[in-house]
Parts: C-alpha cells; sequence; structure tokens
C-alpha cells in the first residue's frame, strides 16, 4: 500500500522540546527541527543562489528536501548520521 502523503492528528507526532533546534523553519514555522546540516556548498546553492553571503535562514528537512526538489535534483534517498556518534554510544549504552 502506497503512503497517501497526508497526515491525521492521530498519527502527527512532535519531538521531544530537547530535540528542537534554534528556531522555527523559515518556511513551513515548525518547531520540530533538529539540528541538523549539509554540506556548505550545497546548503548555498540550494538556499542561498549559489551567494555564499546571501541571507542565511533556518529550514525544517521536509523543507529543505523541497528545495532541493524544486531546483531539479531529485536524490533516491538520503544519507543521515549523527555528528558525535561517540557521545551517543556512551550515553546510551549502544
Ligand atoms: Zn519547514
Amino acid at each position: 500500500m502506497e503512503a497517501s502523503g497526508t497526515e491525521t492528528e492521530g498519527t502527527k507526532m512532535s519531538f521531544p522540546e530537547h530535540l528542537r533546534g534554534d528556531g522555527p523553519c523559515a518556511h513551513c514555522g515548525t518547531l520540530d527541527n533538529i539540528v541538523w546540516f549539509t554540506d556548505s556548498a550545497f546548503w548555498n546553492t540550494v538556499v542561498r543562489g549559489g551567494n555564499p553571503d546571501a541571507m542565511d535562514k533556518i529550514l525544517c528537512i521536509p523543507c529543505f528536501v523541497t528545495e532541493v526538489n524544486n531546483r531539479g535534483v531529485d536524490p533516491t534517498g538520503w544519507h543521515l548520521i549523527p555528528e558525535f556518534p561517540v557521545r551517543y554510544v556512551k550515553t546510551k549504552g549502544l
């Protein structure tokens, strides 16, 4: 069965507050936005239109992916890795 792309209140999840980032997404306003980053050159191309001096903004991952797609880039998937895997292993016992 293919996902419909819609969400009901019954299935909607919010991030715990301690997982939220620095501010709301500039496009959709969500606070459910982890601290995340991508390659600077890629960010500058997608968000700043190739101008590294252009005004920066905070985007959530879905809005960033949408911006990427709007520029004609359609990857088959995304690679998500933790920034501090060693700390995570020590605190979570994994
Ligand atoms: Zn957003």
